[in-house]
């Protein structure tokens, strides 16, 4: 089959979050297994240097959106098997950062779903596939059925599209996106691309794709419901015979604690010693109390209302009360931030914060960490608690998404279970559920060693997840 995946992000060239890691691993594995896999996404100038050096231009042409008339280049990368196509527009794309905000991110976008259509034919690349992801995407099944079914061509192109996170859609102004690229009146009715009196990219995607996937199943579960489906609720309630869920994987050949190049010590299921090295080496580097024996509780993430930091900030002197030490690592919104920076001052020696995206601090801090927190109001699939477990550090999650399908919760009866969860979206829940992991961590040595080394030997590679995209791919060649 040949598969052709158009996102906003890929790792290693360009990361905001878990949509680049998987860009950046399903295409290898699917490569692996014999597919011709090729990846298409904007040429940033934020990428490393390296990464853009090592691209070689394919072709470039004048495209037309709107009334406007845009450079539009195609460079390449060949790497693991997989081909890397990168649009190049300097107007749209060197700007300093990933995503902006405003209309501007819609034309940015409109920009790069005509020319990722437009790039198929000089690129002599017919998908059977076109694998898209998230509302960077979603315009291209609406112009795939709606403009290019005359073109011999395109005719018989397959979309598959996948929603990593509900919460972001690309609503902009109808006559904006009807003008840049030249849709119909007629698609602006509630049942295609009309949300709310705006254009919405996310809602054109689950419309026009053939199939819809969504990165676990309680995830696709759950966006049927009110609570969850940020008013699409509807549309995939009627869609819902078209979604799959399927939970991501991580590249555990980079989350590697055996061989992980930027860790200070390696340490495997069998022998901890390493990783005991991992958190005086972390404690040292953040300023906290060097002690083995507190629990250290980590927390890497974007700091959004998604990610329960407002459920830390009302327990936080209970949390504090256990007797464990807190790092975050993270960025965004200025009220968290400045409730983390003040939480550091507060607890000097206890709690650290760092605020900004590294991600080989984030290394020493998934293998020095005892615990990872992640008590996310939402969580389509989640992948720091994956990472976390791959490195011996026991996740407290709530029951959401893909946290709810990746972490079994310990019982104690049974003495099975990788990690501690709770239901509610509610701040004392989770301070009980803290309190119970740290009475474990430093009550009972030998059942956290054992949780420690359940939690590590969780299969959390692409090997299963790639075989079920692989199904999906299948299915939806067979149909008319
Ligand atoms: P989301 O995609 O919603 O941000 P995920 O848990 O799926 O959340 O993926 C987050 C990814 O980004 C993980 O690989 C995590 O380690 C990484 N990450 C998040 N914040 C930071 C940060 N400040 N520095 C480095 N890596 C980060």
């Amino acid at each position: 089959m040949k598969i052709l995946f158009v996102a906003s992000e890929c790792a290693p060239f360009i990361k905001t979050g878990g949509l680049a890691d998987v860009v950046g691993t399903l295409p290898k594995y699917l490569a692996q297994a014999g597919e011709d896999v090729r990846v298409i996404l904007p040429k940033y100038d934020v990428m490393r240097r390296e990464y853009k050096e090592m691209m070689t231009h394919v072709v470039h042409f004048y495209l037309d959106l709107g009334w406007r008339r845009q450079y539009c280049g195609v460079e390449m990368i060949e790497q693991d098997g997989v081909t890397y196509y990168f649009i190049d527009n300097e107007y749209y794309f060197a700007r300093g950062n990933v995503y902006g905000s405003g209309e501007f991110e819609g034309e940015r976008f409109a920009f790069f779903c005509r020319a990722v259509l437009s790039v198929l034919p000089l690129i002599g690349f017919r998908p059977d596939v076109l694998h898209l992801n998230d509302w960077q995407t979603g315009m291209i099944p609406v112009m795939l059925c709606t403009q290019y079914q005359g073109n011999e061509f395109f005719r018989g192109i397959k979309t598959v599209y996948t929603i990593h996170n509900l919460r972001y859609q690309g609503v902009f102004a109808w006559p904006f996106v009807r003008d840049l690229l030249s849709l119909d009146e007629g698609l602006f009715t509630d049942d295609k691309l009309e949300y709310y009196g705006c254009a919405n990219f996310m809602k054109a995607g689950i419309v026009y794709s053939d199939v819809i996937t969504t990165v676990s199943p309680t995830y696709a579960k759950e966006i049927t419901t009110a609570y969850y489906g940020e008013r699409l609720d509807g549309l995939l309630k009627a869609r819902s015979n078209s979604t799959v869920g399927i939970l991501n994987g991580i590249d555990v050949g980079v989350y590697d604690p055996e061989e992980c190049p930027v860790i200070p010590a390696h340490f495997t299921a069998e022998d901890l010693s390493g990783k005991a090295e991992c958190k005086a080496a972390l404690q040292r580097e953040l300023g906290l109390e060097e002690r083995a024996d507190l629990p250290l509780i980590i927390m890497i993430t974007r700091l959004t209302e998604q990610k329960g930091i407002d459920l830390v900030q009302r327990v936080i002197e209970g949390i504090m009360n256990t007797g464990a030490q807190m790092a975050v690592l993270g960025s965004g919104e200025k009220s968290y931030q400045d409730f983390l920076c003040w939480a550091a001052w507060r607890y000097k020696g206890r709690f650290a914060t760092r605020i900004e995206h590294n991600e080989n601090l984030s290394m020493r801090m998934y293998a020095g960490g005892d615990i990872l927190l992640m008590p996310s109001r939402f969580e389509p699939c989640g992948l720091a608690q994956m990472i976390a477990m791959r490195y011996g550090t026991i996740p407290i999650v709530r029951e959401t998404g893909g946290l709810k399908d990746s972490v079994h919760p310990y019982n104690q009866y049974t003495d099975e279970g990788t990690g501690f969860s709770f239901a509610n979206y509610n701040a004392h829940e989770m301070l009980y559920t803290i309190e119970r992991a740290v009475g474990y961590f430093r009550g009972d040595k030998e059942m956290w060693q054992r949780l420690r080394a359940r939690a590590m030997k969780e299969d959390f590679s692409w090997n299963v997840s790639a075989k079920r995209y692989q199904e999906v791919y299948e299915n939806v060649l067979q149909k008319p």
